[in-house]
């Protein structure tokens, strides 16, 4: 069967390259070998973050270290800033892990402000919250500056964020912000196969994480780092995963960091233009469009064309590429492409042209 390239927003598509590298012969994982890889990527992770933190490696997908930072961190009540499909489903995360937690909910298609956020750590009932950068299932981008900004006023709130959408696309300094955790699945804009996070955390978090007497094993904060300060991972890690992310680390030093986060926000920009010129409109608020991947609306704003969105997904995969067709409550009256990971303007205007050809024949 002929592949149908991924413009989906995640998995996305990933490189031969990757691909050869992910498939190296194994090693042991308390072996020198193995502590010599993560040792060769540990300052190039650090650099990716922006961070003098260790970076850890988590065989789970995302959740895994979304749900483990939870426990580790909670211990009064978390504030889960809701926005769309994935941070709202952070506060059902959050009860399910006995945690008290309220919502801070804004409609979908809005981005998250630090003012809101400030009206509710006001009261003082919260010592966390969880926050995404980048909501997939929206296409929102919040701004993460501004509430990082809250952090001064703050020092006891953790702030858990999720980056899976948005590391190595958009500059994320974690120091700088000061943040307590940031996280990524590898399967989004790193462009390697699911399976594996990357994440790191303030030392408050790792004071924060000690003091937590039910924070379990396998997403134990102390535990990655205590493992991490000797080159290795808690439990025996996709090693695989880890030989990709070598490789793809190689590539982003390559481009360049600010290289990369330029080409991504010029690819996304350049999505919305094909969007806009043909007759659709946006469904994130403006000013707050995702770097990473467009989410257009197809009737859930005023305005704008409509078309058959399964008839449009169906006319682009006959022509090679996969795109999503809308994700949970706006599915179908939206419709999202990514520009993750290894796309440049060359590969982003072959699916326009595919857009073009299924708009002709819709
Ligand atoms: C994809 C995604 C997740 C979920 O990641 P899994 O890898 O499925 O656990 C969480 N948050 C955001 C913003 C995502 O895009």
């Amino acid at each position: 069967m002929a592949h149908v390239k991924l413009h989906i927003p995640g998995p996305v598509e990933v490189s031969e390259k990757t691909f050869r590298a992910f498939s190296q012969p194994m090693l042991g994982h308390r072996g020198q070998g193995f502590k010599d890889l993560y040792g060769r990527i540990q300052p190039q992770l650090q650099q990716l973050l922006y961070t003098r933190q260790q970076v850890f490696l988590s065989t789970s997908s995302a959740w895994g270290v979304m749900e483990g930072a939870v426990r580790n961190l909670v211990r009064k009540k978390v504030l889960n800033c809701m926005c769309g499909a994935f941070s709202d489903k952070w506060l059902d995360v959050s009860r399910r892990c006995g945690k008290a937690a309220e919502p801070l909910q804004v409609p979908w298609g809005s981005p998250i402000r630090a003012e809101a956020v400030d009206r509710a750590l006001a009261t003082g009932e919260y010592d966390a919250l969880t926050y995404i950068h980048n909501e997939t299932s929206t296409g929102v981008m919040s701004p993460l500056e501004e509430l990082a900004a809250l952090k001064p006023k703050y020092p006891d709130v953790m702030f858990i964020v999720d980056c899976v959408s948005s590391m190595t696309a958009v500059k994320v300094e974690f120091d700088r912000l000061g943040v307590d955790v940031i996280l990524a699945g590898t399967q989004k804009a790193f462009a390697l196969p699911p399976g594996m996070t990357v994440f790191t955390c303030s030392a408050a978090a790792l004071a924060r994480a000690a003091q937590a007497a039910d924070r379990g094993y396998y997403f134990d904060l102390c535990e990655f780092q205590k493992n991490s300060e000797q080159n290795m991972t808690p439990s025996t890690p996709s090693i695989g995963h880890v030989y990709a992310l070598a490789s793809k680390l190689e590539d982003i030093v390559a481009e360049g960091l600010d290289a990369r986060f330029a080409r991504h926000a010029r690819l996304a920009g350049l999505t919305r233009e094909w969007a806009l010129a043909n007759g659709f409109t946006l469904f994130p608020e403006p000013g707050f469009e995702s770097q990473t991947l467009t989410c257009i609306s197809n009737g859930a704003r005023p305005g704008g064309r409509v078309i058959d969105v399964p008839k449009f997904q169906k006319l682009v995969k006959d022509q090679g590429f996969l795109i999503d067709g809308g994700y949970g409550k706006i599915k179908g009256t939206t419709f999202r492409v990514s520009n993750m990971g290894d796309e440049t303007e060359a590969t982003m205007r072959a699916l326009y042209a595919a857009f073009d050809d299924a708009l002709r024949r819709i």
